[in-house]
């Protein structure tokens, strides 16, 4: 039976709605940091910048123990709200303040909400020429948020050489979705989970992505705006048994943090020149 390797990938982020509702993610990110240390699991951490001002302990203890720390946006902004200056801005002010913060090459980039899209493509230029060395900003199928359904779903190189780890995703009734992440990882029926890994090739290049509020069941219930009534409904769906079903799904295939697999696969990736003059980029299939 095929095992691909799974990467344990988190967003760390602070989702809440104000200033004023409790403080959630440290206490959270550190008890699902322990939970990883039990089951020997490192992987990649994907950190705001303003997240990194706030909480500096808890992101040099990210890579104390042995995560790698990578660059999640300064803001949390998506990348079709900046323009390129204020996007270089960016980088380089959050690429520092890890670094100061952890003392070790910060060399991988998430885009907010995968936001690295058809019209945010320019976006590509600019994180080679901050230093980057791999991006896992692509989420290759349509989304209600972001999505570039032209963009291949299996790891690729832009036309200028920056490595590209596109979020897995797998058909389920009309769409591809993000199976191994957050509210689809907990809400999916687990043999549905489970039967699109068996069909996964041993060399494929599969991650998990989560956030710290995907760990946690008590957090008091709020309709979150861009989700509405019922999406907010399934962000809060499955939390208890979130790290059970990453648990069962690293077991025996942990693959490590994202940059060492990029760099390992980095001469080997097909370059993927993204079509021109396609005025709508999510009618290819
Ligand atoms: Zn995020």
């Amino acid at each position: 039976m095929p095992a691909p390797a799974i990467t344990f990938t988190l967003d760390l982020e602070d989702h809440r709605p104000s200033d004023r509702a409790e403080l959630r993610y440290p206490m959270l990110t550190r008890r699902l940091l322990d939970q990883l240390d039990d089951i020997g699991v490192t992987g990649t951490v994907f950190v705001v910048g303003e997240v990194a001002a706030d909480q500096p302990g808890l992101v040099r203890e990210v890579a104390e123990r042995g995560h790698e720390v990578a660059l999640h946006g300064l803001y949390h902004r998506p990348l079709t709200e900046l323009s390129p200056e204020a996007f270089a801005e960016d980088l380089r002010v959050g690429k520092a303040r890890l670094e100061d913060l952890v003392e070790r090459p910060v060399e991988g980039f998430r885009a907010p909400m995968f936001s690295l899209v058809r019209d945010s493509r320019w976006a590509v230029e600019i994180l080679r020429d901050a230093g980057f060395t791999y991006s896992s900003s692509v989420l290759p199928a349509r989304s209600p948020l972001f999505g570039d359904p032209q963009a291949p779903p299996r790891p690729f190189r832009w036309p200028n050489g920056l490595p590209e780890l596109p979020c897995p995703v797998a058909r389920v009734g009309p769409g591809k979705v993000p199976f191994l992440g957050g509210v689809y990882l907990r809400a999916l029926p687990w043999a549905v989970v489970r039967a699109h890994l068996a069909r996964r090739n041993d060399d494929d290049l599969l991650w998990i992505y989560c956030h710290p509020y995907d760990f946690d069941p008590d957090e008091p219930y709020w309709v979150v705006p861009e989700a509405g009534r019922i999406g907010s409904r399934l962000l809060w769906y499955g939390r208890r048994r979130a790290f059970a079903r990453v648990r069962s799904l690293l077991a025996g295939r942990a693959g490590g943090p994202l940059g060492l697999r990029a760099a390992a696969l980095s001469a080997d990736l097909p370059e993927w020149r993204p079509p021109t003059g396609d005025p709508d980029g999510s009618r290819t299939s």
